[in-house]
């Protein structure tokens, strides 16, 4: 079953995912080596209650935090520790926010400290990827124009694109219909209609695509221990161009100084 969007039920989600984006914005300027990831989550939970929200992963299927924090060949789902972040590393973070009843979604991978040229280049390309997909969720398309575009890009640099885990539909939940895979063929697929609400998040991983899951439940890594990257946007289909209800710039706007 999938639930496309109104615009007043569009209005909330941005605002939720808007909540998401400065939380994100909240924690950037903490991110340096030195800093444990338990701190950040501690920051994150205060600020979004705050501001009226509501964390979305914590007791998610049990999950203990407010945010997924995944250093280096973490993919996703790392949970939040004592361990001070190291100097040339990265940092995938998750968040969520469910308000007036809407969930909004947002990942992105921040460097700590000074980053080898090759890894920045993963964020990089990454981050391509996912803007390559938004581009490609307008009506009139198919999921597999988004997972296409994401994986062509991805794959053109020899990154390997991870399976197990996509993107997906949201709004009163915040996993819904339809699944948003990072890899597929053009043309196929779910049909694109105004209002399908969905979060496109692409996890690439610097070597092989294949990925292991560690036995406290959530963290998962890459097989060969080499980083991986997710950034991650909450959108909307629409006529034309998508419309990106997360944000960005307000994150970029604290690590570009
Ligand atoms: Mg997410
Ligand atoms: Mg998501």
């Amino acid at each position: 079953m999938i639930y496309y969007k109104n615009e007043e039920e569009i209005d909330l989600v941005r605002e939720s995912s808007l909540l998401v984006a400065k939380t994100h914005a909240e924690i950037a300027s903490f991110i340096k080596p030195g800093v444990t990831s338990l701190s950040l989550d501690k920051i994150a939970e205060e600020f979004i209650r705050d501001n009226g929200g509501v964390p979305a992963f914590k007791g998610y299927n049990g999950f203990p935090c407010t945010l997924c924090i995944s250093p280096n060949e973490q993919i996703v789902h790392g949970i939040p520790n004592n361990n001070p972040l190291e100097d040339n590393s990265i940092l995938s973070v998750d968040c969520g926010v469910v308000m007036n009843g809407f969930y909004g979604d947002s990942a992105f991978t921040y460097e700590v400290g000074d980053v080898d040229l090759d890894v920045k280049k993963l964020l990089k390309i990454t981050k391509e990827s996912l803007y390559k997909g938004i581009d490609q969720a307008i009506v009139g398309n198919r999921i597999g124009d988004i997972s296409h575009a994401i994986q062509s890009h991805s794959e053109e640099h020899g990154y390997g694109v991870v399976r197990e885990l996509v993107g997906h539909g949201l709004g009163k939940s915040l996993h819904e219909s339809p699944e948003v895979p990072n890899y597929g063929k053009r043309g196929s697929g779910l049909k694109l209609k105004k209002g399908l609400v969905i979060a496109i998040e692409p996890m690439i991983n610097m070597g092989t695509r294949k990925i292991l899951q560690h036995n406290d439940g959530w963290t998962i890594t890459t097989i060969d221990k080499k980083p991986s990257a997710h950034f991650e946007h909450t959108i909307v289909v629409r006529e034309g161009k998508a419309e990106i209800l997360s944000s960005f710039k307000e994150i970029e706007k604290i690590i570009n100084g």
